[in-house]
């Protein structure tokens, strides 16, 4: 017989630990949020041991744990390689919380929580397979296939941030190659993030703005603010294209601070087309369904699929 379960989403971002608890039909019941102990590492798993507790306490049980967080956790190892909570780098979280709590915790990386929300009811429900894109700060992804995560081998499947965008395309727009902070050189992130539009404007202009005031100035009527405009979104749409042509997604959803951005979904499916040849159509390009809730619940489904 079905037991009846709570799940808890927890979203791990590096200035807060968000907790949203849901109910057996993925409805929300409540959330919980704390600020983020970065470095210290006992301080962080008594801040989350906490938050579940209450959770506990408030649906009267003990509910199952998923958590979302940046970086990339290592298939074999467990553990995780994390930039914005330098106090998880290395540890093995699902261990260490799992020896806190007495109970399994599934653990997954926040672009793949939001691909898995969006295609579990959101604006990919029913695609036989989806591309969730982030496109924050940093530029992240997940792939799901019937409404499950594909990993790969090395849990990195839809890290395409870090792909490096082709020389063809810097040279067409001018653009210099810039140092990603992964080590690596001329990471399409470093062009197609929110962090990308200030570094494009800063290059032509020498004025360090951030992606907001960029997109007021152009909607100003500002010249200067429209060409990194327009070169951010053709440097993205290159990078769509690619992501076409490797997985082939039947729909992509955007996400982060620029899936705000109306242009994006105006501009970007003929970008899109003018890299492919003929034949392959570019998949819809849509608005998130669950915004900034993706990353929580996201995670709950996570844990729901593999408890
Ligand atoms: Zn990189």
């Amino acid at each position: 017989m079905h037991k009846a379960h709570h799940y808890y989403g927890f979203d791990i971002g590096g200035t807060k630990i968000e907790l949203a608890c849901y109910d057996d039909e993925l409805r929300l019941i409540r959330q919980w949020r704390t600020p983020t102990p970065t470095r210290d590492l006992g301080q962080f798993l008594d801040a989350v041991v906490e938050l579940v507790h209450q959770a506990d306490s408030h649906v009267g049980g003990q509910g199952l744990i998923g958590v979302g967080l940046p970086g990339i956790v290592d298939p074999v190892t467990g553990r995780h390689l994390s930039a914005n909570v330098p106090a998880l780098t290395n540890q093995n979280l699902a261990a260490l919380l799992t020896e806190r709590l007495g109970r399994s915790i599934a653990v997954g990386n926040d672009c793949q929580c939001f691909a898995l929300s969006e295609a579990n009811g959101g604006a990919a429900a029913g695609a036989p397979t989806m591309f969730g894109l982030i496109l924050g700060t940093g530029m992240g992804g997940g792939y799901c296939v019937g409404q499950r995560l594909l990993r790969g081998s090395n849990g990195t499947l839809g890290d395409v941030g870090h792909v490096s965008v082709p020389a063809v395309t810097l040279e067409r727009h001018r653009l210099p190659v810039l140092d990603c902070p992964c080590g690596l050189r001329g990471c399409i992130e470093r062009y197609a993030s929110g962090s990308g539009i200030s570094a494009i404007h800063a290059h032509f202009t020498g004025q360090q703005l951030d992606a907001v005031q960029i997109v007021d100035q152009a909607r100003d009527g500002n010249a200067e603010a429209q060409h990194s405009l327009d070169v951010h979104v053709a440097v993205l749409a290159q990078g769509i294209a690619t992501l076409v042509l490797h997985l082939d997604p039947h729909v992509i959803v955007l996400g982060g601070g620029l899936s705000k951005l109306d242009h994006l979904y105006t501009r970007l499916p003929p970008l899109v087309a003018t890299h492919l040849f003929a034949g392959p159509r570019p998949p819809p390009i849509l608005r998130p369904a669950f915004g900034d809730a993706s990353g929580t619940r996201g995670a709950a489904i996570l844990v729901r699929q593999n408890h």
